[in-house]
This record gives structure tokens, C-alpha cells and sequence, in this order.
């Protein structure tokens, strides 16, 4: 498998047990279930397809719920809407059923927060008004670009801050069954600032799981060192991010977060269009190749599929071309990563570990890198390095191993609890040999904390010949 992860988003096309083993098989990594457009009984249904296929896999995969955020959308519209160019349209703030003069947005700050002249985007940026007018009630705008007009379409606001709250109701409630349910990580849509993470940390109450912060807001740009030093982890998602900025603008945001996240050692994942071609064709298109493994040579965490697994016509074929891709792609890494991350610090010694491991890995033919960790965090610091040796991450705890599957280069293993650490070593060396990592007589790394089954006690390296 590619050291890159790999994350479906599951829907009708990939949710049943048996494509979702192939999927598994073929190397997701992470399945996405997207909290926006799905009815619970297909997230609970989804949920347990997901580990009942990793479960015969015997391979751990991460659940990431993605919530929806606050993303204006349409009411209903007629059938058969057509926008047309030099029109007026207006936004109403309320309900209705729109036509070709008007819709309904539930948002009451609508009219306060848009200033006239204001650039407003429908259905992904197809549809594009400019503000002409306000009225407490209403936008009045003019059509810029017409076209066909659909119910429940997305409304976008380049350049404007809304005063929206960060967290829906219904974020709230998918949260609370997503910890219930026990997923994996949270995605959190439309983060504005470091506070939006941390208020949706505090609703976890004593269940907190890792927060994937999704960057697609022109604010979020701006603090971008912020967010990602409080995030857990960072998604570029482009789809949003062009309309929210402009889509020249998304390779070179891209690159800004991805090279925040480098530095700061924060897993960090390329989303959508990737292979949005195989949406309908058994081939991806040539640039889309090459998008895929430029993520790749920038090192990212994971690159993930959207509409391609969840609703494509090749979920499958997806995800085993872009195994195909990034494996190629990885094998022209150069031998050293061009970032390393900035250090934690001289007292922070899973950080100062971690880089210590990394250069022995540099300097000695090591077969493998053994973190014996409890929370994760040891795993994750030396994969924030990019060692070109493979990480093993051994874990008594299967829910550490399912959240490290987004980290990249690391394979986890789940073991049973031991005593001391020099018994946790010794299973870990036999289940490296095991697994095949190592053979007999080659050099290895062994990390981990003397306190066994204490979290964030790493103060252990030792090489060792298997
Ligand atoms: C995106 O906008 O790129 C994204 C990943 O979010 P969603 O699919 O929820 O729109």
C-alpha cells in the first residue's frame, strides 16, 4: 500500500458490504461519511458496514463524520428554474417556493451582512447575481451568469463574512450521534477561526475525538498558522475554497496550508476533484493524474475522493487508480523530505524522540521504525519527519490504530496490553518479523515511554537487531 492515505467518501454507490471490502482491500484507508445529505439510518447503516468489511479485512480504517457547517442553501424551487442573464432576482429571507425572479434563504442576518455590490454564487459558482439593492427582507439582485436553477442549491459569498454561528443545531445533533456511534474523527466545514475548533472540542464533553478542520472560507486563509496549531488536523477543500475564493486562488492556498501543516507536523489532506472524471469514465484524465501525485510529492497526509466513490459509476476502479498513482508517484520521492518540522521545543521529548529517530533512520539501513504508542501521538510525531523507513505503530487501543490510518506511512497494529515496556518491545519486535516489516538480523528502532499504558511518556529509543 502507498504510504499516502487514501479516503472514500461513501454513498449508493460504495455502501455495500461488498464493495466496501474491495474498497478496504484496495487501500481506503479512511471512509468518509458525509453528515450534509445523508439520512441517519444510512449513516448508521454505513457506519457498520465500514467495520464489518475492515473487520474482514483485519485492517484498521478511520470513520471521519463530516458535518455540514453553516452553508446556505435555497428552499424548494420550481421545476425547470431558468436564471436569465440582465434579470432581476431576489433573495428572500424566509420560505418559499423560488422561480426565475426569486428564492428563499433561512438565514435572518442575510440582508444586515451583504453589502450592495456583493458578488452571490448559486450551485457551486454556476449561477452568479450582484447585489443591487437590500430591503430587510431581501437581496434584490441582478443575474451576472444565468442558468438552470435546482432546489436546496448551495449560496456562496466571496469576500463576505457572515455573522452565521460556526455551529448548526444540526451539527450538534449529528456530533452527538457520530460519539455515540463511535466514529473516528470529526470534519468540521466552513472554519472561520482557531475558536470554531475549539467551541465544537468543548461540545465533546469527555469524548473528545480528533477534529479535521476543513479550510474553504477566505477567513480561515488568513489564520490559517492559527487554525492548523489548534486543529488535530487540516483538509484542503477545494470545492468549496473556489467559490469562496476564486479557483486560481486554490493552488496556491493549497500550497499554503499544506506547507503550514508540514511544519507544524499536522496531518494534512488534499479533497475534492481529484479523480472527478471517473465519476462517469473507467479512466481518470491526464491533469487529474498529475494533481493526484502532486499532492503526493508535497507529501500530504491523505488525498480523498467525494462524488467519485459516493454516487461514481467506478467507486472501485477509483480508488485502485489512485493507489496506482501515488504508489508510482512515491517511488520518486527524493531520499531526503524537503520540510521538516519546526521543533517542539527542548522540553517537548516525544518531539526531540521523534526527530532522533528520524535521523537514525537517515543514517542507519533501518528496516522498520517501531513506536510502541498509547495515544498515537509518538506515531504521529515520527511520521511528521516523512522517514522513507516503514513506521509501525504497535497500540493495545484499536481506536488509536483506526485514527492513526490517516496519518501518512504508518501501518498500526493492535496488541494486547503488557506490563512493562521491555515485554511490549519483545512482542513488538516478533509481530514486526511477523507482519514481514524486518527479517532476522536487521536493524530496527524501537520507540516508546518506560511508563507502559501511560499517553505521552515517549522518552525510549533503542536499536536493535530483529
Ligand atoms: C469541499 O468543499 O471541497 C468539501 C470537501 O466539502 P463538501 O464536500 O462537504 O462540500
Amino acid at each position: 500500500m502507498p504510504r499516502t492515505k487514501i479516503i472514500a467518501t461513501i454513498g449508493p454507490a460504495s455502501d455495500s458490504p461488498v464493495m466496501l471490502r474491495a474498497l478496504v482491500l484496495a487501500g481506503m484507508s479512511v471512509a468518509r461519511l458525509n453528515a450534509s445529505h445523508t439520512p441517519r439510518a444510512d449513516l448508521e447503516r454505513r457506519l457498520a458496514a465500514v467495520r464489518a468489511a475492515a473487520d474482514d479485512a483485519g485492517r484498521p480504517v478511520a470513520v471521519m463524520l463530516d458535518l455540514g457547517g453553516p452553508k446556505l442553501r435555497l428552499g424548494e424551487v420550481e421545476p425547470n428554474t431558468q436564471l436569465v442573464a440582465g434579470e432581476r432576482f431576489e433573495l428572500l429571507i424566509g420560505s418559499c417556493i423560488g422561480d426565475a425572479r426569486r428564492a428563499c434563504v433561512t438565514y435572518e442576518a442575510l440582508a444586515t451582512d451583504v453589502p450592495d455590490g456583493s458578488r452571490v454564487l448559486l450551485d457551486d459558482g454556476r449561477i452568479e447575481l450582484v447585489v443591487i439593492a437590500r430591503r430587510p427582507d431581501a437581496l434584490v439582485t441582478e443575474v451576472l451568469v444565468g442558468g438552470p436553477l435546482g432546489s436546496h442549491k448551495g449560496v456562496n459569498l466571496p469576500g463576505v463574512s457572515l455573522s452565521i454561528d460556526a455551529i448548526t443545531d444540526k451539527d450538534r445533533e449529528d456530533l452527538a450521534w457520530g460519539l455515540a456511534a463511535g466514529v473516528d474523527l470529526i470534519a468540521q466545514s466552513f472554519v472561520r477561526e482557531p475558536g470554531d475548533i475549539t467551541r465544537l472540542r468543548d461540545l465533546m464533553g469527555d469524548r473528545v475525538i480528533p477534529i479535521v478542520a476543513k479550510i474553504e472560507k477566505h477567513e480561515a486563509v488568513a489564520v490559517i498558522d492559527d487554525i492548523v496549531a489548534v486543529a488535530d488536523a487540516v483538509m484542503v477543500a477545494r470545492g468549496d475554497l473556489a467559490v469562496e475564493t476564486a479557483t486560481e486562488q486554490v493552488p496556491v492556498v493549497q500550497r499554503r496550508i499544506v506547507a503550514a501543516c508540514r511544519q507544524a507536523g499536522k496531518p494534512v489532506i488534499v479533497a475534492t476533484q481529484m479523480l472527478e472524471s471517473m465519476t462517469a469514465a473507467a479512466r481518470p484524465t491526464r491533469a487529474e493524474a498529475s494533481d493526484v501525485a502532486n499532492a503526493i510529492f508535497t507529501e500530504v497526509d491523505a488525498v480523498m475522493l467525494s462524488a467519485e466513490t459516493a454516487v461514481g459509476a467506478y467507486p472501485l476502479e477509483t480508488v485502485q487508480t489512485m493507489v496506482r498513482i501515488a504508489a508510482v508517484a512515491e517511488e520518486s520521492l527524493s531520499e531526503r523530505p524537503s520540510v521538516q518540522p519546526a521543533a517542539g521545543g527542548c522540553y517537548d521529548v516525544t518531539s526531540a524522540v521523534s526527530t532522533a529517530v528520524y535521523e537514525l533512520a537517515c543514517d542507519l539501513d533501518l528496516a522498520a521504525i517501531v513506536t510502541a504508542t498509547q495515544s498515537g501521538a509518538t506515531a504521529r510525531a515520527v511520521a511528521a519527519h516523512r522517514p522513507r523507513t516503514p513506521i509501525l505503530a504497535v497500540t493495545p487501543d484499536a481506536a488509536v490504530a483506526r485514527r492513526l490510518a490517516l496519518v501518512w506511512g504508518v501501518v498500526a497494529i493492535v496488541v494486547p496490553q503488557h506490563g512493562t515496556i521491555d515485554d511490549m518491545l519483545a512482542y513488538a519486535v516478533g509481530a514486526v518479523r511477523d507482519a514481514g516489516f524486518a527479517l532476522p538480523g536487521q536493524l530496527i528502532a524501537l520507540t516508546g515511554g518506560v511508563a507502559v499504558g501511560v499517553p505521552g511518556t515517549t522518552n525510549l529509543l533503542q536499536v536493535t537487531r530483529v
